[in-house]
């Protein structure tokens, strides 16, 4: 059954993605099901999307709730989940404003724009550059591309938008090099997830902090992946102290409806985009805004951040622990319920495995396991990964 879906899937859709062989039907908690009704933990949660678990009652009641009252407005009119879901963000990034959008890759285009208007407003030159970073990951839209430090993903699109320069990740000479005058935003993920987990460190952050106040700079944190929680906090970068100009969020923020959001302090607000500058026809509907509501509330209610703080040292403790007795095992490392395990070869014969054994792993470049589970995983769920895993390593010799 499962085989004549992938076949016509093949048919119609655009091959833009080397899918694993598996038709996904249901899910519930950190466990997903199959067509042929094959049971599947998650450890890779829709790429770090389904914070909550799967059919979450609460969650689910809220969206069929709204569904039967209001799915869409536009944005001329107010709604109010888009109001309370924008005052609740608020409250939890510290942030000013916020802009609705329907992905990552969107949140990124509008925190782009919002910088080069903001140096625009302030010298009416167009010629503005932005610093990113190498292994960096930002969505796959013409901007959100153009400023992934990633040369094998832009190369085949190129001229991207021009004007980015790219640094690398905890190396601040390496961005204050290339500064100038015409540098308006330097732009990052807190800990970069696609490019191999790479966590910020404090040091470096607060540095690249220091320097856009000096030279007037704004500064874009990324939180698309490893926001909302993940890493043991709302944001990662609560945890540094270090507090951007503009933040992108987005993959956990709707738990799976699809919904983003950047977010300015007021300074940039103000002197950035104005009416008529940025738009969106779904952005911040009421069915999006109900998701992101709730999302908010049973964050709060289930205590989500508290967990991922009790539960992330244990992941920690098992992962390394598999480093100990794996020479192939070469790192592990991360932040919070987002972790990458390196291996010295390539982990797709591995993650393959492991689906076969009914576990969903994903990686992060060619030779990293990505752990982003769904952030109620218990001690016991990570117990059960780990057994599959290591009989993954056992049965695999090369
Ligand atoms: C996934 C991701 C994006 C892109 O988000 P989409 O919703 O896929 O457009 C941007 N930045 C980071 C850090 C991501 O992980």
């Amino acid at each position: 059954m499962m085989k004549e879906y992938i076949e016509e899937a093949e048919k119609a859709l655009l091959h833009t993605y080397n899918r694993y062989q598996i038709v996904l039907e249901r899910g519930e908690g950190v466990y997903l099901y199959d067509l042929e009704g094959k049971k599947y933990l998650d450890f890779a949660a829709g790429i770090a999307v389904f914070a909550l678990g799967y059919g979450n009652k609460a969650y689910n009641d809220a969206l069929k709730a709204q569904i039967d009252k209001l799915i869409h407005t536009s944005n001329y009119y107010y709604n109010v989940p888009a109001v309370e879901a924008a005052k609740k963000l608020k409250k939890v990034s510290g942030m000013d404003r916020v802009f609705f959008t329907n992905s990552g890759a969107e949140a990124m285009e509008g925190a782009i724009k919002a910088a080069r208007k903001h140096a625009w407003l302030k010298d009416g030159s167009t010629n503005h550059e932005i610093i990113a970073l190498n292994h960096s990951f930002h969505g796959r839209t013409m901007g959100a591309l153009s400023v992934t430090g990633n040369p094998h993903y832009r190369e085949a699109f190129e001229p991207g938008i021009g004007n980015i320069r790219f640094a690398d990740m905890n190396d601040f000479d390496s961005i204050k090099s290339q500064v100038n005058d015409r540098t308006c935003a330097i732009l990052l993920e807190t800990v970069q997830g696609e490019g191999g987990i790479y966590p910020a460190e404090e040091d470096f952050l607060k540095k690249v902090r220091a320097l856009c106040d000096e030279k007037d700079i704004l500064l874009i944190l990324d939180e698309v992946q490893c926001g909302m929680g993940r890493t043991g906090y709302m944001f990662a970068w609560q945890k540094y102290g270090v507090k951007p100009d503009i933040m992108a969020t987005a993959k956990a923020l709707g738990c799976g409806v699809p919904v983003g959001a950047f977010l300015m302090n007021e300074k940039t607000a103000s002197s950035s985009l104005a009416a008529g500058d940025h738009g969106t026809t779904y952005g911040g509907n009421p069915l999006a805004c109900a998701a992101v509501n709730k999302v908010l509330d049973l964050f709060e209610e289930n205590h989500i951040i508290e967990h991922v703080g009790r539960i992330a040292p244990y992941l920690e403790e098992r992962l390394d622990g598999l480093k100990e007795k794996y020479g192939f095992v070469e790192e592990r490392r991360g932040a919070g319920l987002m972790q990458g395990l390196v291996l010295n070869k390539p982990v797709a014969p591995y993650i393959q495995k492991a689906l076969d054994k009914g576990l969903i792993l994903i990686n992060a470049g060619t030779n990293i396991i990505r752990l982003v589970p769904p952030l109620i995983v218990t001690e016991k769920n990570v117990d059960e990964m780990i057994g599959i895993l290591e009989s993954c390593f056992s049965e695999i010799h090369d």
